[in-house]
């Protein structure tokens, strides 16, 4: 697929911001698109390509690109100011009002800027509360890009069971303290509290495993994980970045009916906005300053913009129909996918809940990270660059997942599945 302007502007931009993005995942070989538009569900590059979106920038935009409700509060908020800084507004409490009204472990709010800000104050919060220095983490979760956690996220095979960091540069002493777990493994979680009972002061969960695609919890895990932690006083942290108020207002704790200490939000709170937040009971919440004596700041935190972005995307979300909407979507998706595994006798899986779905290039039984490593990412990037060049676009890389959003209708899934079939028809041949 040859994007010349992409291309252009990728020999100039390389000079001044490496690979000339500036997240890692946004590089694709040979180089990455330019967009200059986003709208409803279609993007728009440089070249005068369209797309239609299903990745949806890893999850946050829940309502289509630019949902008019959003993009008026976040103008009319621009008219009144950009940036605060200090004090407080009455939004920043009706925001936060409204996270403690849906999300059932809330009582009391702390907001940031980003899903990693998120896990790093909920971690610091769980040892000030504790006094004890050591977390665990499960395999294949991703909790952002700090020390505390960036490792053992999708390692290569030879280093599953380590705690194969994700970067270089990472501090030995600060992954020293992090054990890391296989996911949907009871007995290996028990056995790893036994041994680090003294000094644990948190688990971190990924509800839904969706970093690695979508690899549900078996019956009772989360459960389970909760009782070992209360009896055995350890703080159980929800990263809920990419399930909360996407997959549930009230987040999967509360679909499970499992309630955590501390949950971590951030991404579809606010339709692609920069939000994140902390948050959980009183008696933790309360170790932040000024109450407590735990360090949480940011000249960005709860900046007026999200959180006018915020408040109108759960204005829109509130009567939830456009969830009832977007699950009936994904279940559509999921059948029509799996009939075209099926008929063309693909050694493959579809994956997903409710408005999330990928798929697997094994027919391995998926319980953790491990199942994966047979995954044929071979074939997964063909079809991937197939469906793109064919105007569907979901991120090159096999164990990402792509997303629904409200701007996506029942044509977009039936012209997804038969493009999906007409791609793996070719590319099986
Ligand atoms: N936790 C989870 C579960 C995530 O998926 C992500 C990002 N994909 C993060 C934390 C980090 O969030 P951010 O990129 O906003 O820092």
């Amino acid at each position: 697929m040859e994007l010349v302007k992409s291309r252009e502007l990728y020999e100039r931009a390389k000079r001044v911001a490496v690979g000339a993005v500036h997240d890692d995942f946004r590089f694709s070989d040979p180089y990455p698109i330019f967009f200059k538009k986003a709208s409803g569900k279609m993007l728009y590059d440089v070249d005068g390509n369209e797309y239609l979106d299903f990745h949806m920038a890893f999850g946050p935009v829940i309502l289509g690109h630019c949902h008019p409700r959003v993009t008026r509060a976040v103008q009319e908020q621009a008219e009144n100011s950009e940036l605060w800084g200090f004090g407080s507004t009455e939004n920043e409490c009706k925001l936060c009002e409204k996270i403690v009204e849906y999300v059932p472990s809330i009582e009391k709010v702390r907001l940031c800027n980003a899903g990693t800000d998120a896990t790093y104050h909920a971690i610091r919060l769980a040892r000030a509360f504790k006094t004890k220095r050591k977390i665990i983490k499960f395999e294949g979760a991703y909790h952002g890009w700090h020390d505390y956690v960036d490792m053992a996220v999708a390692p290569p095979a030879d280093k599953v069971g380590m705690k194969h960091p994700v970067s270089t540069g990472m501090l030995p002493e600060a992954m020293d303290k992090t054990v890391v777990v296989p996911w949907n493994d009871i007995d290996s979680f028990e056995r790893a509290v036994k041994e680090n009972r003294e000094d644990l002061a948190a688990v971190i969960v990924e509800p839904i495993l969706h970093n690695v695609g979508c690899i549900m919890p078996k019956d009772g895990f989360l459960k389970t994980i909760r009782e070992v932690t209360e009896r055995e006083d350890i703080v159980l942290i929800f990263d809920e970045v990419i399930t909360g108020f996407r997959h549930d207002l009230g987040g999967v704790q509360k679909i499970f009916g499992v309630t955590p200490d501390l949950t971590c939000f951030a991404k579809s709170l606010a339709n692609g906005y920069a939000i994140g937040g902390v948050g959980g009971v009183a008696e933790i919440m309360d170790q932040l300053k000024p109450i407590g004596g735990v360090h949480m700041a940011g000249t960005y935190c709860a900046n007026p913009i999200s959180v006018a972005a915020a408040l109108a995307t759960l204005e829109e979300l509130g009567d939830g129909k456009i969830h009832q909407r977007l699950f009936s979507l994904g279940d559509m998706i999921r059948k029509g996918l799996s009939e075209v595994l099926e008929d063309l006798k693909i050694k493959a899986q579809v994956a997903g809940f409710r408005s999330i779905f990928n798929i697997y290039f094994t027919d391995e039984e998926i319980l953790n990270y491990r199942s994966l490593l047979g995954n044929d990412s071979k074939l997964f990037m063909k079809y991937n660059m197939e469906m793109r060049k064919r105007g569907f676009l979901f991120v090159a890389h096999p164990l990402k997942r792509c997303h629904l959003s409200a701007a996506h209708t029942e044509e977009d899934v039936r012209a997804f599945v038969e493009a999906s079939r007409d791609v793996l028809t070719k590319i099986i041949k």
